[in-house]
């Protein structure tokens, strides 16, 4: 594990204080500038748009840093203010409630930059790169390993938390190392070991850590044409089987194997099944669609409602991959 320092560089007391003071002064403001950076926090930050099911309420506190300094710089005002930290990649495996998420949420999208090392076959990207456009811009280089992940519509970050996958390949099984940043303002560099994998977890899934930058490694010298044909056929494969017309997490349950829980649910008879405006879908029934209009909450009750179903015909509780986060009701 490589370390280096902490926050004491970046960010001085004296302009926490400012920090505070202006906080304090600016309640009804909508903005708040933090000192050294080219960074904006934001109060009362509607998170739909921001989440690809397209629901959820309001950020207390919103933040997009752009750099290492201005997301260490949130963090330590997240800490000064006593403001719980939510970290937010491309928002493709949340739900977020509709009554919002109370502190900070630090959003990594701006987080970018990418480097393709042709003597070791590494990728270096930043935590807010997307997986789908990486794995066309290794293609189109001629670099194999990332076919497989087009269809994923997550971050950097997001994918290594999550050790993303499909068609039997995941992130743990190409991941070099991740940086992560502590909540001391530490900054490490963890191997997969330490990262804990197995199916759609990792150790990092505790939230304490923040993914800043992942190393993957690839195979470069393909033929550019031939990689990019097997990524446009995966990519093709998930338009046909996956419901991409309507906001969705993707899979919605873990697999309880040596079932799936698309079928469990299938065979529990819910698929169309609808609730407000959430519906098991009619093409894949591990994935849940907002027909339009859903509130986090009909999701919420939905998956509240498979989980009974299938608990009380197979005995089988199914386990949620995607996140939820702040306060559920379920409609009774
Ligand atoms: C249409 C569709 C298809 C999908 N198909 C697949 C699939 O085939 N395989 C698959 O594995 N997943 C799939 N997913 C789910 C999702 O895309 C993945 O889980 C993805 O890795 C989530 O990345 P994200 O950036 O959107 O993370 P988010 O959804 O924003 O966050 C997920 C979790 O990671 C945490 N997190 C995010 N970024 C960081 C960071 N930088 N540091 C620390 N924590 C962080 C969040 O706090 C949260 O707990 C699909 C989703 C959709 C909508």
């Amino acid at each position: 594990m490589i370390t280096s320092q902490g926050f004491g560089k970046i960010c001085k007391f004296s302009d926490l204080t400012s920090l505070r003071q202006t906080k304090d002064n600016v309640d009804d403001s909508k903005l708040i500038y933090l000192p050294g950076t080219n960074c904006t926090l934001r109060t009362q930050t509607s998170l739909s748009a921001f989440t690809s099911y397209r629901v959820g309420g309001e950020a207390e506190w919103y933040v997009s840093p752009r750099d290492l300094e201005s997301l260490q710089a949130s963090i330590e005002y997240a800490q000064e203010n006593d403001l719980r930290i939510t970290v937010l990649g491309a928002g493709s495996n949340l739900l977020v409630s509709d009554r919002g998420i109370p502190g900070l949420v630090i959003a990594t999208r701006h987080l970018r930059s990418k480097h393709f090392n042709p003597a070791t076959g590494q990728l270096t990207v930043s935590a807010g790169e997307t997986i789908p456009a990486l794995a066309w811009d290794a293609a189109a280089l001629g670099w194999e390993g990332l076919e497989w992940a087009v269809g994923i519509p997550g971050t950097v970050g997001g994918a290594v938390v999550m050790n993303a996958g499909a068609h039997n390949s995941c992130v743990a099984n190409m991941l070099v190392s991740a940086q992560v940043l502590s909540p001391d303002g530490t900054l490490a560099t963890l191997t997969p070991e330490e990262l804990g994998y197995t199916y759609r977890s990792s150790l990092l899934q505790g939230g304490k850590q923040i993914v800043t930058q992942a190393t993957f490694q690839l195979q470069p010298g393909a033929d550019p044409l031939a990689v990019t044909a097997r990524t446009k056929e995966h990519k093709k494969h998930r338009l046909s089987t996956q419901p991409y017309s309507y906001p969705n997490c993707g899979s919605v349950f873990r697999n309880p194997k040596p079932y799936t829980a698309g079928w469990l649910i299938e065979q529990t008879g819910l698929k169309g099944y609808q609730l407000g405006g959430a519906q098991v879908a009619q093409l894949h029934a591990n994935f849940i669609v907002n027909r339009g209009g859903a509130k986090a909450n009909d999701i919420f009750s939905l998956i509240r409602h498979i989980q009974h179903e299938v608990q009380e015909r197979w005995s089988i509780w199914l386990e949620p991959e995607v996140k939820m986060l702040g306060e559920f009701s379920p409609i009774a």
